[in-house]
């Protein structure tokens, strides 16, 4: 059998390509060496969600005062939130193998190895001691945990995110090595739990890349909440549940019973793509995290359709412009486009339009005490350049703003557009 396309990795890159081959008639194959899903799926995206979502409720049933409601004896099992988690994943994992049926897609389950020399003949893929043929290949292998080289770190009984995520005992503290996006999730989830949350961010700002105006609002929003923060801080060493840190020169020792390290993720494999996922060889292309570019599962499914859509003839090119950002702390942040301190470094003339959260009558009944922003950056020309937003729902209606930006529509175009009352999403234009 010669296959149309192999597929190597089964996240979210990869399965969104097998579907779309399958059902366009490609006689596909996908090889998994894990689970269908990749770390979105298993231990990425959902399960984050997941048991943030049970923090939430936690939160919500302590707070329930605040909106005429007694709930006595609030308490949560953590053992019962990540067995609910596991079920989702299971049920999620479930669906994709369903949809890999539907598309007539063959998935093998191993490592599969292949190289990215040019051949006039098919390509040749091992897995499990057997050899597949190919027209095309895509690539969608995905990224791992930068685990970065902290003396005593080796040493140390440390979580990543996949640790985190499987722990069933609540850590009476928990000292995070980097306050990017998934630290901060953690961070969030852990101190909503009861656990004394420290985290340790070497840039001068937590959440690095979003805007930073929001991101110190998040940051003062979770102190109150009872985190620790060290800015500007560097994690020299670690000795078992003692972490050495550095700022301006100065050192000093914290105690922790667990830590977490979250100082980013890498790319499996070097391999750069052109605007149609394409590697140096034009069979071979790649998609997701592999390419070490935007690392977001969103990014990964509309470059696993760009790709797919060019196999089958349709030229339409990758667009990073409008690929939102979001941070699902609570509350969350969300944000799309360009920001403030991108557009000065680029030199790009702009104008700002912010309004609290408040605005929206939506937002006033469902928040008590909440509190937020909603920020718009427009261009000389009217032009949407970038929407950031401090507030729940923000993950929800960010979507109306990537819209507008992918479609470079001007301010007053979307000002135009009825949006439904009462929503949240009515910030945007009365921020507009
Ligand atoms: C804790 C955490 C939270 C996250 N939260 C979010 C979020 O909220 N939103 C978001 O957009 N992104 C989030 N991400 C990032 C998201 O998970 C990734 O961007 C996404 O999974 C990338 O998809 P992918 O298909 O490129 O790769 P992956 O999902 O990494 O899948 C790659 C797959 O390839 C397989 N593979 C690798 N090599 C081989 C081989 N040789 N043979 C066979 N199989 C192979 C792997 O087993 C893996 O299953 C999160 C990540 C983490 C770790």
């Amino acid at each position: 059998m010669i296959y149309d396309l192999a597929i190597i990795g089964g996240g979210p890159a990869g399965y969104t390509a097998a579907e779309l081959a399958g059902k366009n008639g490609l006689k596909t194959i996908l090889f998994e060496k894990n689970a269908l899903g990749g770390v979105c799926l298993n231990e990425g995206c959902i399960p984050t969600k997941t048991v943030l979502y049970s923090a939430k409720v936690y939160n919500t049933a302590k707070d329930s005062a605040k909106y005429g409601i007694s709930c006595e004896n609030v308490s949560y099992d953590l053992s019962k939130i990540i067995a609910r988690k596991n079920k989702v994943v299971r049920k999620l994992v479930a669906g994709i193998r369903a949809k890999m049926t539907e598309a007539g897609v063959d998935v093998v389950n191993g490592n599969a190895k292949w190289n990215y020399e040019l051949r006039i003949t098919n390509y040749e893929i091992e897995c499990n001691e057997q050899v597949y043929q190919a027209k095309k290949i895509i690539v969608c292998t995905g990224s791992e945990t930068v685990i970065p080289p902290i003396p005593g770190l080796k040493e140390t009984n440390f979580w990543t995110s996949r640790e985190a995520l499987d722990n069933k005992e609540v850590p009476e503290s928990l000292l995070i090595i980097g306050g990017g996006v998934i630290g901060i999730e953690f961070a969030s989830f852990f101190n909503t739990l009861g656990t004394k949350v420290v985290v340790v961010e070497m840039m001068e700002e937590i959440l690095g890349g979003i805007d930073k105006e929001l991101s110190a609002l998040l940051r003062n929003e979770l102190t109150k909440k009872g985190i620790e923060f060290h800015l500007s801080t560097k994690v020299i060493s670690v000795n078992n549940r003692q972490v050495e840190i550095e700022k301006d020169g100065e050192k000093q020792l914290l105690e922790t019973s667990q830590i977490l390290l979250s100082v980013g993720r890498k790319p499996t494999q070097t391999v750069v793509a052109n605007e149609f996922m394409q590697t140096s060889n034009p069979d071979i292309y790649a998609c997701g995290d592999v390419t070490g570019f935007s690392l977001l599962a969103h990014t990964a499914v509309r470059e696993a359709e760009v790709a797919v859509n060019h196999i089958l003839g349709k030229k339409e090119p990758m667009s990073y412009k409008a690929i939102p950002g979001v941070v699902y702390t609570n509350p969350e942040i969300a944000s799309v486009g360009k920001t403030e301190e991108v557009l000065q470094t680029e030199g790009i003339a702009y104008t700002v339009k912010k309004l609290p959260m408040a605005y929206s009558g939506r937002f006033v009944s469902e928040n008590e005490q909440g509190s937020g922003v909603c920020k718009i950056i427009e261009g000389e020309d009217g032009t949407i350049l970038g929407v950031h937003i401090l507030g729940n729902p923000a993950s929800e209606i960010i979507v109306i703003a990537g819209i507008a930006i992918e479609k470079g529509m001007k301010v007053e175009e979307l000002k135009a557009m009825v949006f439904p009352h009462p929503t949240v999403g009515e910030i945007i234009k009365e921020t507009l």
